[in-house]
């Protein structure tokens, strides 16, 4: 059985939405025989002719009694094919809806009365269409038995008239119209059938329309490759991204592309329950292995090589505004695409449209159901696609539902060089290759003063070699950093990309750094490649808490003994730094350097096994 299709039906007040809704029911044999015949006999006694908008007085009623309505209820059938009506009452609703993603309709149905065409209320709806992501707009000219002399020439006139309207302010604001289809919701004409009294159209009834309209998945399977990473998780020695595809196709031996870092790989696996698959669709979960070690994130957005998305750290996006305070150019908030989180700062706030008036709202109106264009720039790249839809977030609560607008891509203008000089020949002239020793390990275990005496040891004995401070970054290349979570990460990245170049250019790096969490790791591992050996310098907690007592003591000898004190002085060594000690080092490839405490400990990775004594010696 294919998925259900949802359908949103909105349009100005008495244009006839109830109406043309009682009657798909009707029409689609969705109401049951005694609820035909309650609305016939309603109608009857108020003498009406049948009013089918009756069909969903049950709900109606439910609403008023505030009860939560099960928006399902509303169906019909078409085909194989279960059509949902997804209410919108006003606009707040609809702004909820677009919020929560509910609002992801396969299409819509705008209902324009013929006689009094596009007026306020049907402007601002087609406003709310260009907010949400409708694959498909329908258009139906209601009422066009009302109009006189409906089958002649002046019927058609008045058809083409208000068509003409409706598709000129959806055109707009960037949303085309499907199709355009008179309709009597009244007496049923070209709502499930073509109807005699409009010979001059030619077109297909309501519901071949709507039949028509693929369901999102169906069409999103043609579009290019997207599946954005929900989590990553170890299968013994597999890596496996797991993420649901949003559009397009992948297989097996796919070239993929993982953004935004650039990365590629090819995919290996594709694990899926109950079993294995060879290739997966829209809506479907898989988990994908690569053929290499590639770092992949949550919030990463998988792609095939020829067809990347836009990786950007500036964009323009239109937010939909759900809180009392409106967004400040300056301020720090979170945006989110999918499993995607990154820090945003407001550069501008481009412009403001209260969606009632379509005009900018009045000084001090309420903010809440304001449409916002922000400029925006995030703290780290990000891969988004045009048009896609985003949470906007503020100390952690949803504030706007919002889509990416103008997107600024990086590297647009980057072209790598290539070198004339290659690895070989720099090995060649400085006897050793390059290469990064990433050493890992709480603050104060001693991982700088080993660093430092390595340094002075290689460069004594002929080697290119540096050792980088990860924290001395902090002073320069990552002075615009802070120090959460996300500053930190950000921090280990950028201290990734200078040790790549040092190794590229044959320099033995020897990197100091907490590092604390594995997934920075191996992301460093990630950037630097093969030439990356992690050295986890084991000194004990205790140990550790000597050495950082007395450092702070030294540079301030009045300061307060506790340890709490001590751990929010400790530069990068917070206290979170403290407790998240990695338990796990990397134990095949990495050395194990035991630090402040003393003692002698083993590394490898200079072609040759090394020996580092507690004085700071080094032996090869
Ligand atoms: P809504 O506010 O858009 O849901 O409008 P309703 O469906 O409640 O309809 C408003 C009024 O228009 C009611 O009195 C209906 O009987 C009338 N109406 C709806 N559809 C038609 C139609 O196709 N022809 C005519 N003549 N009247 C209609």
């Amino acid at each position: 059985m294919s998925r259900d299709a949802r359908i949103v039906v909105l349009g100005h007040v008495d244009h006839g939405k109830s109406t043309l809704i009682g009657r798909l029911l009707h029409d689609t044999g969705a109401l049951p025989p005694a609820r035909i015949e309650e609305i016939v006999a309603s109608s009857r006694r108020r003498g009406l002719a049948t009013e089918w908008s009756f069909a969903l007085d049950a709900l109606q009623d439910e609403r008023d009694q505030a009860v939560t309505i099960d928006t399902t209820r509303v169906w019909f059938r078409l085909g194989g094919r279960r059509y949902v009506i997804i209410d919108a009452p006003g606009h707040e609703e609809f702004l909820a809806n677009a919020m929560t993603g509910a609002s992801d309709a396969d299409a819509a149905v705008l209902v324009v009365d013929a006689e009094r065409g596009v007026e306020d209320q049907t402007r601002r709806h087609i406003y709310l269409l260009s907010l949400l992501d409708v694959a498909h707009v329908i258009v139906a000219v209601n009422k066009i038995d009302a109009v006189s002399e409906i089958r002649s020439g002046r019927g058609r006139e008045r058809f083409a008239a208000v068509a003409g309207a409706a598709r000129a302010a959806l055109e707009a604001v960037g949303v085309s119209a499907h199709a355009i289809v008179p309709v009597s919701a009244r007496d049923g004409d070209n709502v499930a059938s073509r109807s005699p009294r409009t010979p001059w159209y030619d077109g297909p009834p309501l519901t071949e329309l709507l039949a028509s309209a693929a369901p999102r998945r169906e069409s999103a399977a043609h579009e290019p490759l997207r599946i954005r990473v929900q989590d990553v998780y170890r299968r013994g020695d597999e890596r496996v991204a797991a993420g649901t595809v949003r559009s397009g196709r992948i297989r097996i031996g796919d070239e993929l592309r993982i953004s935004p870092s650039g990365k590629t790989a090819r995919v290996a696996a594709l694990r899926a329950w109950p079993r294995d698959a060879a290739s997966a669709g829209p809506g479907e979960a898989v988990g994908v292995v690569f053929d290499a070690p590639v770092y992949v994130d949550r919030g990463d957005l998988l792609a095939h090589e020829a067809s990347p998305p836009p990786v950007v750290r500036s964009l323009h996006v239109r937010a939909c505004w759900f809180d009392r305070d409106p967004p400040h150019v300056g301020e720090t908030l979170r945006l989110r695409a999918g499993t995607a989180d990154v820090s945003a700062r407001v550069t501008d706030v481009l412009g403001a449209t209260d969606p009632r008036t379509l005009e900018a709202p009045e000084h001090g109106a309420a903010t809440r159901g304001m449409v916002y264009a922000l400029a925006l720039q995030t703290t780290v790249p990000v891969a988004l696609d045009e048009d896609e839809r985003c949470a906007i977030a503020r100390r952690g609560v949803p504030v706007a539902a919002a889509h990416a607008l103008t997107l600024h891509p990086l590297g647009a203008n980057l072209f790598a060089v290539s070198h004339l000089v290659n690895a070989t020949a720099r090995a060649a002239r400085n006897g050793h290759a390059g290469l990064v020793l990433w050493l890992t390990g709480l603050p104060a275990a001693g991982k700088t003063t080993i660093a430092m005496r390595v340094e002075r040891e290689l460069f004594q004995r002929g080697y290119q070699v540096y050792a980088l401070d990860g924290d001395a970054m902090r002073t320069g290349l990552s002075n615009d950093l802070d120090f959460s979570a996300e500053g930190r990460s950000e921090n280990i990245r950028r201290v990734a990309e200078v040790a790549k170049l040092l190794a590229d250019a044959g320099t033995i790096t020897l990197i100091s750094l907490v590092s604390p969490a594995a997934a920075d790791r191996a992301r460093a591992r990630g950037i630097v490649g093969a030439a990356f050996h992690e050295v986890y310098v084991d000194a004990s907690l205790a140990t550790c808490e000597g050495s950082l007592q007395a450092r702070a003591r030294r540079r301030d000898p009045g300061l307060h003994r506790n340890r709490r004190a001590l751990r929010r002085s400790g530069r990068a060594g917070s206290g979170a730094e403290h407790r998240a000690q990695p338990r796990r080092p990397h134990r095949r490839r990495c050395g194990r350097v035991r630090g402040a405490g003393g003692a002698a400990a083993r590394g490898a990775g200079v072609g040759r096994r090394f020996v580092l004594t507690d004085s700071g010696g080094a032996i090869f």
